[in-house]
C-alpha cells in the first residue's frame, strides 16, 4: 500500500529512575517500527513531574540509549524541528492550549475538593453506578464560579469528554470501544497551573506530528481520553490527525505478575552490570511480543528492523524469562569475531573486577585464553572467575571447591600427574591430556575424576575453561608449582 504520511513514531520516557526493560522494549519496538519503515524517531522526555525526574535520571536514560545502539532523528543532543524536546522546556505552549481549550468550552474550571470527590465517588460506587467525574462542574455559571472562587477555593482545569462511544482500532488489539460512562471528565491541569500527563502527552504529539503512538498496555485507558482531546485539537489548529495506537501486552514476572519497576530483574543496569551484550539484551526483548520467525529465535537487531510489524505484536502478556535472556546472550557472545569479544571483555579484566595486581596482568596469556573463554561464558562478568588463574600468584582459595576435588587418595594422583606432566609435549594439550589420563588409570580413575585435582590445584575451581588449554598456556613452571603447593597443603 502506498502510503504518502511518511511514520513519525517516538520514545517518550519520564526520566524517574533507572531504566526498566519494559521501557526498553518500548524503545526497541518503536526504534524498530521507525527504522523499517524509514520514518522519524521522536526521543522526547517527559519531565513535568519536577518532584520525580532529576537530572541524574534523565543522564542515566540518555546513557542507557546509547548503550542500547540506539539513535533517535529529534530528540536530545540531536535537536529538531519540534524542539525542545524536554517537557519541562514547554511550559508555555501547554499553557496556551489549556486557555484555548477553556476559551473553546472543550475544558472548564473544576471546584470540587478531594473531600468533595471521594465521598461523591463512594456513594456512587455503592449505589452500583460509574464512579468517575459526575460532571458536577461542567455547567457552572459566572456567578457559581465567583462565589468558589470568594470561598477561597482553588480549581483544576477539567477535559469536557463528548457523551459520545469512542472506537478506534489497535494496532496490536484490533477494534476497540469505549463508552461515556466509562470515560469521565479528566484533569489536565494542577489547582497550581501544572500541566499533567493527560494533557502535555497527546498535545505534544499532535504538536510533533506522531503518526504511531506505540506503549505499553497500562497506558491503555488513556488513549479514549487522548482520542477525544485530538479532536477538540483538530478543531482548534493544533493537530492535523489522530495517530493510530498499538499497545504492547504486559511483560508478567515471577509468579505470573506484572513485572514492576521496582522489580529487580527489571533493571537495565542488571543486565549491563552483569555483561550482557546489548544486542543480546535487544534480542530477547524483542521476542516479549513478538517473534522471528517460527523456528529461529536468535537474531541480529538488522534482522528485527527488516522484519518488524507491529501488527506482528502478540496481544497476550509476555512472560519475563532470565534463563531464556542468558541463552540469548550467550549465542551473541559465540558469534562474536575473536576481536570485538576481546573488546566488549576489557573492562571485566579491569578494576573493580579484577581479582589481580594489575601488573600481572599477561596479554599474550589473555589473547590464548580468549577464544576458548568466548565458547563458555553466558556474560562477560563471568570472564573474570574464568580467566584469573593466569594472572593470580596463586589461584583462588575456594574451600568448597577443595574439599569437593580432593576426595580418595589426591596426593597420589597428583604426584602421578606431575611426573607424567613434566614428561609431556607442553605444545599438545592432547599430551597434557594424556599425561593426566595416565596418572588416572595407576589410581583406577577416570579422566573426569582424575581432572578434577588438578584443575582445583591449577585454578583453584572446580569449573572453568577447558583445562588442557589453560594448563598449556599457564605454562609448566607455574603448573607444577601449582601441584607442588596443592601438595604441600594435602600433607598439611
Ligand atoms: N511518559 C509516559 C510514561 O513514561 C509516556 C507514555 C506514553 O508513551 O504515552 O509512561
Ligand atoms: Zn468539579
Amino acid at each position: 500500500m502506498a502510503n504518502a504520511t511518511p511514520v513519525r513514531v517516538r520514545f517518550c520516557p519520564s526520566p524517574t529512575g533507572n531504566p526498566h526493560v519494559g521501557l526498553v522494549r518500548t524503545a526497541l519496538f518503536n526504534w524498530a517500527f521507525a527504522r523499517h519503515h524509514q520514518g522519524t524517531l521522536v526521543f522526547r522526555i517527559e519531565d513535568t513531574d519536577a518532584a520525580r525526574d532529576s537530572e541524574e535520571s534523565y543522564n542515566q536514560l540518555l546513557d542507557s540509549m546509547r548503550w542500547l545502539g540506539f539513535d533517535w532523528d529529534e530528540g536530545p543532543e540531536v535537536g529538531g524541528p519540534h524542539a525542545p524536546y524536554r517537557q519541562s522546556q514547554r511550559m508555555d505552549l501547554y499553557k496556551d492550549v489549556a486557555d484555548k481549550l477553556l476559551a473553546a468550552g472543550h475544558a472548564y474550571h473544576c471546584y470540587c475538593t478531594t473531600e468533595e470527590l471521594d465521598a461523591r465517588r463512594d456513594a456512587a460506587r455503592k449505589a452500583g453506578k460509574p464512579s468517575g467525574y459526575d460532571g458536577t462542574c461542567r455547567t457552572l455559571t459566572d456567578e457559581q464560579k465567583a462565589a468558589y472562587e470568594a470561598e477561597g477555593r482553588s480549581s483544576i482545569v477539567r477535559f469536557r469528554m463528548p457523551d459520545e462511544t469512542i472506537t478506534f482500532t489497535d494496532l496490536v488489539r484490533g477494534e476497540l470501544t469505549f463508552t461515556p460512562e466509562n470515560v469521565p471528565d479528566y484533569g489536565i491541569v494542577r489547582a497550581n497551573g501544572a500541566p499533567l500527563y493527560t494533557l502535555v502527552n497527546p498535545v505534544d504529539d499532535a504538536l510533533m506530528e506522531i503518526t504511531h503512538v506505540l506503549r505499553g498496555e497500562d497506558l491503555l485507558s488513556s488513549t479514549p481520553r487522548q482520542i477525544a482531546l485530538y479532536k477538540a485539537l483538530i478543531e482548534l489548529g493544533f493537530a492535523k490527525e489522530i495517530p493510530a495506537f498499538g499497545h504492547l501486552p504486559y511483560v508478567m514476572g515471577e509468579g505470573n505478575k506484572k513485572l514492576s519497576k521496582r522489580d529487580p530483574q527489571a533493571s537495565l543496569n542488571l543486565y549491563r552490570e552483569r555483561g550482557f551484550l546489548p544486542e543480546g539484551l535487544l534480542n530477547y526483548l524483542a521476542l516479549l511480543g513478538w517473534s522471528f520467525s517460527a523456528d529461529q529465535d536468535i537474531f541480529s537487531v538488522a534482522e528485527l528492523v527488516e522484519k518488524f510489524d507491529i501488527a506482528d505484536v502478540n496481544a497476550n502478556p509476555a512472560r519475563f524469562d532470565l534463563k531464556k535472556a542468558e541463552a540469548i546472550n550467550a549465542d551473541h557472545i559465540r558469534q562474536l569475531d575473536t576481536k570485538s569479544f576481546i573488546a566488549a571483555c576489557e573492562p571485566w579484566l579491569r578494576a573493580p573486577h579484577a581479582n589481580w595486581a594489575p601488573e600481572d596482568f599477561d596479554e599474550a596469556a589473555w589473547q590464548a585464553i580468549a577464544p576458548h573463554a568466548q565458547t563458555r561464558v553466558t556474560v562477560l562478568s563471568d570472564i573474570t572467575a574464568n580467566v584469573d588463574f593466569l594472572f593470580r600468584k596463586e589461584p583462588v582459595e575456594d574451600e568448597a571447591s577443595w574439599t569437593k576435588a580432593m576426595k580418595g587418595d589426591p596426593a597420589a594422583l597428583l604426584t602421578a600427574a606431575r611426573a607424567k606432566l613434566l614428561d609431556a609435549d607442553w605444545t599438545s594439550p592432547e599430551s597434557l591430556k594424556n599425561a593426566v589420563l595416565a596418572a588416572g588409570e595407576e589410581h583406577g580413575l577416570k579422566l573426569g575424576k582424575a581432572q578434577a585435582p588438578v584443575r582445583v590445584a591449577v585454578t583453584g575451581r572446580t569449573v572453568g575453561l577447558p583445562l588442557f588449554e589453560s594448563l598449556e598456556i599457564l605454562g609448566k613452571e607455574r603448573t607444577v608449582q601449582r601441584i607442588d603447593a596443592a601438595l604441600a597443603k594435602l600433607a598439611g
